[in-house]
C-alpha cells in the first residue's frame, strides 16, 4: 500500500482505495492510504512549520532541489510514463511525453528559482530609495485533477517550491499512483521535512482542512467550473489569495481558404487525442461553407483510421475513457445531441472489449453535424472524444460562433489568410490563441490560462507564475 507523506514521514491513511486501470479493468494497480481531516491538518501545521527554514534557502539550495526532481523524472519517463497510461489513460507515448514534460518543468523551475528579480526605483522625494522585492507566500494548497497526473501537479509544485513556499499537494481520487510516484522523488530531494506533503483522499472531504485553515495562504486549482466556483468561494470567505484552472468549450474555425490536410490534423489532435479529456481540447469545430463538406468528409476518413484499445498497446491512436462516471457522462451527451437534432456523423459507440479483448472504458470518437449553437452538446464541457460541427459563411460569423460561449480557454483558426490570422489574434476570446495549430498542445515557459469562465487569478506557468506565488514588498530607506 501507498502512504501519504505529511511532516517527512510516511503516514497510513484512515482507509485505503485502489486506483483500477480503465483499459483492463481486472488490472488492480495499488492500494492507497487516503488522509481524515486530522491530516490534513496535520500536513497544513507541518508546511507551516517548515515554511521559515525553506524560505530563507538560498536560490541556488532551491535550484538543486529542483533540478535533482527534473533529472530523475527525466531519467526515468519511460516507467512512469508506462504507469501513468496504465491508470490514466492516454496512450503511451503521450504519457511517457507528459512525464518528459514534467521534467522539463522542474528543470526550468530549478533556474526561475536564481531568476526571481525585484525593481529598484528611485523615490519621488529626495534621499530616499524604493526597492520593490517578492516574498514566498508560505503555505499553499495545491488541488489537480485526473488528466495530467503529473503535468499539472508539476507546473504547481514546482514555483511553489523555487519561489520559497511549502506544499500541501492534494491530487485526484482516480490518479494517485503518478501523484505518489512524484512526491516519493521529492522526499528523496533534500527538501527539508514539511515542505513537500502529499495527502490523498477526496476533495470533497479534505477541502476545509486544506483551505479554511489560517495557515495556507494561497490555493492553486485546476479542475471542473463547479468545483473552482465552490473553492473561489471559500477562499473569498477566508481571505486566502486563489488561482483557478477550469474548463473549456474550445472552438476551431475552419475557413475556406485553411489547408485541408493542416484543418484535418488540427481537428483529429485537438479534438480526440489524449480521448478528448484534456481542457483545451476542441469541441466545437466552426467551418465556413466553401469547405464545410471536403472538410467533414476528410475528418470522418482520418477518425476511421484511428486505433482505439489498450493504452499502453502500440499503436492506438485513443486509450480509454477515464472511469465508468465519465463514460456515462459522454454517452449521456451524445444521447441528447441526437435527441435535439444532430446529425451523428461517425462515432459514438461505446465499445466494452478493445480488439484484444480486454474490458475497458472505450469510446469510439463522436463527430456531430448540422449542429446549432444553442444544443446543449455546443454549451457544456463534455471532457471525451466527442465534437460538433457547425456552419458559417463567413470569417466574422465564424468569429462570433466561436466567441459565443462562457468559457475562454483555446481557440483554434486554420487559414492561410494574414488578414484573418491577424484579426483572429486580436480578437478571439481565449487566454490561448492557435492559428494553424491544434487548440490542445501549449509550451511549458509561457504562460498557460485562459478568461471568461475558464480561469480566474493569475496565470499559470513560465515566470508569470512569480504573480501568484509571491507577494510583494516594497521597502523606502532614506540614504
Ligand atoms: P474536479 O473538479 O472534479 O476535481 C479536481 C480536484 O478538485 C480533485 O483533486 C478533487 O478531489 C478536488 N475537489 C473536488 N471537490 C473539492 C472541494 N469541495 N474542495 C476542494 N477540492 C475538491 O475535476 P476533474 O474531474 O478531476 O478534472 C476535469 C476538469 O478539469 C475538466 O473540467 C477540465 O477542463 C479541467 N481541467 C482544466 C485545466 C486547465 O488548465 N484549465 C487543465 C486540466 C483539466
Amino acid at each position: 500500500m501507498k502512504r501519504n507523506f505529511i511532516g517527512g514521514q510516511w503516514v497510513d491513511g484512515a482507509r485505503s482505495v485502489p486506483n483500477i486501470n480503465p483499459s483492463d479493468l481486472s488490472d488492480v494497480i495499488d492500494l492507497y492510504a487516503q488522509a481524515d481531516v486530522a491530516q490534513a491538518r496535520d500536513a497544513v501545521a507541518a508546511a507551516s512549520a517548515a515554511a521559515p527554514e525553506w524560505a530563507a534557502t538560498t536560490p541556488q539550495q532551491r535550484f538543486d532541489v529542483l533540478d535533482r526532481v527534473g533529472t530523475e523524472l527525466l531519467a526515468r519517463s519511460q516507467e512512469l510514463g508506462d504507469l501513468l497510461a496504465r491508470e490514466e489513460g492516454k496512450t503511451l507515448p503521450e504519457a511517457i511525453g507528459e512525464v518528459t514534460r514534467a521534467g522539463q518543468i522542474f528543470k526550468y523551475f530549478a533556474g526561475e528559482a536564481l531568476r526571481l528579480n525585484g525593481d529598484l526605483l528611485p523615490s519621488v522625494r529626495p534621499g530616499i530609495s524604493v526597492e520593490i522585492t517578492r516574498e514566498p507566500l508560505g503555505v499553499v494548497t495545491l488541488i489537480t485533477p485526473w488528466n495530467f497526473p503529473i503535468a499539472i501537479p508539476a507546473w504547481k509544485i514546482a514555483p511553489a517550491l523555487a519561489y520559497g513556499n511549502c506544499v500541501v499537494f492534494k491530487p485526484a481520487e482516480l490518479v494517485p499512483g503518478s501523484a505518489w510516484a512524484l512526491a516519493e522523488i521529492l522526499s528523496r530531494s533534500g527538501l527539508p521535512a514539511g515542505a513537500f506533503n502529499l495527502v490523498m483522499g477526496s476533495g470533497a472531504e479534505l477541502g476545509g482542512a486544506l483551505i479554511e485553515d489560517p495557515r495556507v495562504q494561497g490555493v492553486s486549482f485546476t479542475g471542473s467550473q463547479s468545483t473552482g466556483r465552490r473553492i473561489a468561494q471559500t477562499c473569498t470567505a477566508h481571505g486566502v489569495k486563489f488561482q483557478l484552472e477550469m474548463g473549456g468549450k474550445n472552438p476551431l474555425i475552419v475557413l475556406d481558404d485553411a489547408d485541408l490536410a493542416v484543418a484535418v490534423n488540427c481537428a483529429v489532435q485537438g479534438a480526440f487525442f489524449s480521448t478528448g479529456q484534456r481542457c483545451t481540447a476542441t469541441s466545437r469545430l466552426i467551418v465556413t461553407d466553401g469547405i464545410h463538406d471536403r472538410f467533414v468528409a476528410a475528418l470522418i476518413e482520418r477518425m476511421g483510421q484511428l486505433r482505439i484499445g489498450d493504452a499502453r498497446a502500440p499503436g492506438i491512436d485513443l486509450g480509454p475513457v477515464v472511469d465508468e462516471r465519465q463514460l456515462a457522462i459522454d454517452l449521456g451527451y451524445i444521447t441528447s445531441a441526437q435527441s435535439e437534432g444532430a446529425t451523428r456523423a461517425f462515432g459514438g459507440q461505446h465499445r466494452e472489449r478493445d480488439e484484444r479483448g480486454l474490458a475497458g472504458f472505450f469510446l469510439t470518437p463522436a463527430l456531430f453535424t448540422d449542429t446549432h449553437p444553442d444544443m446543449r452538446i455546443n454549451c457544456e464541457e463534455v471532457f471525451g472524444p466527442v465534437a460538433t460541427v457547425q456552419r458559417a459563411r463567413h470569417y466574422e460569423e465564424a468569429l462570433a460562433l466561436a466567441n459565443n460561449t462562457p468559457f475562454g480557454l483555446s481557440s483554434g483558426l486554420c487559414t492561410t489568410s494574414l488578414r484573418h490570422a491577424t484579426h483572429f489574434k486580436r480578437h478571439a476570446q481565449a487566454g490561448m490563441v492557435m492559428v494553424n495549430t491544434p487548440t490542445a498542445g501549449a509550451d511549458y515557459h509561457v504562460p498557460f490560462g485562459g478568461r471568461k469562465a475558464s480561469s480566474m487569478g493569475a496565470r499559470e506557468q513560465g515566470r508569470y507564475a512569480s504573480e501568484f506565488y509571491t507577494t510583494v514588498k516594497t521597502a523606502y530607506t532614506a540614504a
